[in-house]
């Protein structure tokens, strides 16, 4: 999966970046991360960056995205990636898509936090606590003025990013004033519809595999499809005997099917496989009850003509 979470300082990008990466095993790969790391280290990147990003300016793109060109080339990224920070400009997404296009990787989504610019001072000034509680350095940029700047960069520069990914059909737009949780779960909700992501309880049986779903999802479908010609070959046992006798057989040998398919299910050791398997039992056995009732009903009709 490859993924841009795109908003304004503040909105939760990282936080959500870091919630996929620990649920779905991908990198996130953050610009302002990166450069803060070579401006610690005083690289000669680091250096050209330091005075701009303590004025809440922006490091020029030709810096940004050679950095991303090199680091989407580790094998860490081999999987999938979430860029945090990056594109920042039209350039930097103009860039990207041309990185993407000679290596024939596809981008899934680019997800949109949307906040109103009123909370964002206060998020800013919680993360600047939260960071001096920790006994960690506070960003020099994590201040009301230099915020005020990024804003504004945020406005003239990043934000024609919406109409461009738009535009490409690979915006979505997530309400980022509801809870963490809330955003996250909409975010999964998202990617998931977009086939990005593995549904929830395809994905959790971890060591069950695919294999345990796959057997469940098939003695579902069997069970049910079995259920319904049951369902049919009792209506149709209402007609003459010879008729009825032979449908009442098919079923019989589907619900076998679907019992067999259930066991298989079954053995998966996980509570959900467990439950589904009891469910899918149960319709067989709704199968199995069909199936009866259709044998029934055909030998009272024999009987009845007989006698006649
Ligand atoms: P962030 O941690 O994403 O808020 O970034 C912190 C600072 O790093 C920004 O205010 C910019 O000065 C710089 N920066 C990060 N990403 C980019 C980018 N894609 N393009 C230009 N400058 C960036």
């Amino acid at each position: 999966m490859r993924l841009i979470l795109l908003g304004p300082p503040g909105s939760g990008k990282g936080t959500q970046a870091q919630r996929l990466v620990h649920r779905h095993g991908i990198v996130q790969l953050s610009t302002g991360e990166m450069l803060r790391a070579a401006v610690a280290a005083g690289t000669p990147v680091g250096l050209q960056a330091k005075e701009i990003m303590a004025n809440g300016g922006l490091v020029p793109d030709e810096v940004v995205v050679g950095i991303i060109a090199d680091r989407i080339e580790e094998p860490d990224a081999k999987k999938g990636f979430i860029l945090d920070g990056f594109p920042r400009t039209v350039p930097q997404a103009e860039a990207l898509d041309e990185l993407l296009r000679k290596k024939h990787l596809k981008l899934d989504a680019v997800v949109e936090l949307r906040v109103n610019e009123s909370a964002l001072l206060a998020r800013v000034e919680k993360r600047a606590e939260e960071t001096r509680a920790r006994g960690e350095e506070v960003r020099l940029d994590d201040t009301p003025e230099v915020l005020t700047k990024r804003l504004a960069q945020y406005r003239s520069l990043t934000e024609p990013l919406i109409h461009y990914y738009s535009e490409r059909r690979k915006l979505l737009t997530v309400d980022g004033m509801m809870t963490i949780e809330h955003v996250t779960r909409e975010i999964n909700r998202i990617l998931t519809a977009l086939g990005a992501l593995e549904p929830k309880e395809h994905e959790e049986p971890k060591g069950a595999s695919k294999s345990a779903s796959k057997a469940s999802r098939t003695a579902k479908k069997t069970a049910k499809t079995a259920t319904k010609k049951a369902a049919e070959s009792a209506k149709k046992a209402a007609k003459p005997a010879r008729k009825a006798a032979k449908s009442a057989s098919k079923p019989v040998s589907k619900a076998k099917a679907a019992k067999k398919a259930t066991k298989k299910a079954a053995k998966q050791p996980t509570r959900k496989t467990v439950k589904k398997a009891a469910k899918q039992a149960a319709r067989a056995a709704n199968a199995r009850k069909g199936a009866k009732a259709a044998k029934k009903a055909a030998k009272k009709l024999t009987k009845k003509r007989a006698k006649r």
